[in-house]
């Protein structure tokens, strides 16, 4: 037996979260079993801790998208007791048991080893916010960040706080856009050289365009603040989508920017990323990431706190990365 976050459905369809004991026969097919260390709060967490959103397929369910740990047993030869590993994705946590227990199982093309540089603790102050952020800069870069500042929206949530201090370590300035004016040192301490008011950018406007100013943008807002920011951005730069915080429609007049101004707007997916990509950016985190800005970042908590903590994401009131120590 073990410990879990359990969420169960009543006859009623009403859903209630409690810690629990389960037993390992419990667990889904697969064939690495992982003793999970640590695991995170991330907005769909808040969903399948809550109602599910759609998102869950049956229940009983152990909600927790993303996890890092210990291999305990492995049928499959590219793991083996002992090694070091992540997993973010492939809607674990969502349609299968997640990271919100002592132990996970999960098919070996789902894990990716922990790279050098990065404990397991520090895995999931990363986690799949931070992953996400990593991949975003990466699309950036591919296309070209443009001289002047880049733009990070949701700036003080979990894949804004690590898009800053990515951005600020490269050397890029970075423009943070954050609801919370009472977050600026925070944002200040990870790297970002000025601060901008969401309301500043949540104004519809009808003019087609604005005046140029983003060199390049990872948007985890999307709403009426993408469709603003739209019309800022510099001629040939590149906005990150990565989320929809702010809500699902991109307001405004949008067909300018991408005609006028030869615009991209990138769409990120952190679920499904090919092996090698998530490798790939899991090594520049390892590299890129400056540690004690991490640790700024870091909220810590155990299963226990995640009720609370998962009405709090939905409601955008977590600050940074929750770090969940599942065996505490
Ligand atoms: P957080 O809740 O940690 O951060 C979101 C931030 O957005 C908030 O902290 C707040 O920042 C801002 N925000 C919230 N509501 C509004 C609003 N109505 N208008 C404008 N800004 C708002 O979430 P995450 O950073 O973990 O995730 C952000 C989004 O990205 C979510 O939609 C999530 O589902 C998605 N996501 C997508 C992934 C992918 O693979 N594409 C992976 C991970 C997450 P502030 O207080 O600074 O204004």
């Amino acid at each position: 037996m073990f410990k879990a976050l359990l969420v169960e459905k009543n006859d009623e369809g009403k859903t209630s979260a409690s810690v629990t004991e389960v037993s390992e026969d419990q667990l889904p097919e697969g064939d690495v079993t992982v003793a999970v260390e640590y695991s995170t709060v991330n907005y769909k967490d808040g969903l399948c801790i809550g109602p599910g959103g759609g998102l869950v397929r049956s229940y009983p369910h152990v909600p927790g998208i993303d996890f890092a740990g210990t291999v305990e047993s492995s049928d499959d030869d590219r793991y083996k007791p002992g090694d070091k590993v992540v997993l973010t994705g492939w809607r674990v946590g969502e349609n299968r048991w997640g990271g919100y227990a002592e132990k996970a199982r999960v098919k070996a093309d789902m894990l990716v080893p922990l790279p050098d540089g990065l404990d397991t603790r520090q895995a999931m102050a990363v986690g799949t916010a931070g992953l996400t952020a990593m991949l975003a800069v990466m699309a950036l870069e591919d296309q070209g960040i443009k001289d002047g500042p880049v733009l990070v929206t949701g700036a003080a949530g979990g894949v804004g706080s690590v898009a800053t201090a990515i951005l600020a370590r490269l050397g890029h300035e970075v423009a943070a856009v954050t609801g919370r004016p009472d977050q600026a040192d925070y944002l200040k301490g990870l790297g970002a050289a000025q601060i901008v008011a969401r309301e500043d950018l949540t104004e519809v406007t009808k003019k087609p365009l604005e005046a140029e100013q983003w060199g390049g943008c990872v948007d985890a807002v999307a709403g009426a603040m993408l469709g603003r920011v739209l019309k800022q951005m510099q001629y040939g730069s590149s906005v990150a989508a990565i989320g929809l915080a702010g809500g699902a429609a991109i307001e405004g007049a949008l067909i300018t920017p991408f005609i006028l101004r030869g615009v991209n707007l990138l769409g990120i997916d952190s679920v499904m990323q090919p092996y090698d990509n998530r490798v790939r950016a899991w090594k520049r985190i390892a590299r890129d990431l400056p540690m004690d800005k991490l640790e700024a970042m870091v909220q810590p908590a155990t299963l226990a706190d995640l009720p609370g903590l998962g009405r709090d994401i939905l409601k955008g009131q977590v600050k940074g990365r929750v770090v969940v120590d599942v065996k505490a």
